[in-house]
């Protein structure tokens, strides 16, 4: 019997040690950003940009197996067109194990698109991209306006108690991430916020 969850609707991220272990402004040292032949990005001080391992596995797993479930980036990094230039480059490799993994403990059987472990482009996986400093309360209104749905369908990540204070104050499931986006804390706080619609 398949079962029917109530999966968000959106799934917004950080960047900076949420998707990432370090942050664009002070470990960045600006453009050129060239891509490695592994995905990666490389800066023009040579410092090398890549996500935390499970990042790539969630976002393939979410494309394929949750097709509904859109997906959005909200930065306040002070160095946007850095950030910027990063996300347009990088290059996702998805392991199809921990894909397959997430299909299991989520109880999901047929995917809709194919997983494939083929290196694919970041940027996109994302509706929404909101880059700028401040709160991030203006994220949240700019991804709302660009995709319709409602705060209380979406579901945040973030390394930083504030943001989630903020966010959460909008009616979004806001996830404190503090080492960072994994399988167990996905899998954690998804199944919360599906018992939290129940
Ligand atoms: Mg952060």
């Amino acid at each position: 019997m398949e079962s029917f969850l109530a999966f968000p609707e959106l799934i917004a991220f950080d960047l900076d040690y949420t998707l990432w272990p370090f942050w664009v402004d002070t470990h960045i040292s600006g453009e050129p950003f060239k891509l490695l032949s592994n995905g990666n990005v490389i800066d023009r001080g040579g410092f090398e940009v890549r996500l935390y391992k499970d990042v790539a596995s969630i976002l393939e797993f979410i494309r394929c197996y949750l097709p509904s479930t859109k997906l959005a980036l909200a930065s306040r990094t002070p160095e946007p067109e850095w950030a910027s230039g990063i996300i347009s480059k990088l290059e996702i490799t998805p392991d199809l194990k921990k894909v397959n993994f997430l299909k299991e403990e989520f109880g999901l059987k047929e995917s809709h698109f194919e997983p494939s472990a083929t290196k694919k482009p970041f940027k996109e996986y994302f509706s929404s991209i909101q880059l700028y400093p401040g709160n991030k309360l203006p994220h949240f209104r700019a991804i709302q306006k660009d995709t319709s749905i409602a705060y209380d369908d979406m579901v945040f990540y973030d390394d930083e108690p504030r943001n989630i204070k903020d966010v959460n104050g909008l009616g979004v499931f806001s996830v404190l991430a503090g080492n960072g986006l994994t399988i167990p804390l996905f899998v954690e706080s998804i199944t919360k916020y599906i018992s939290s619609k129940n």
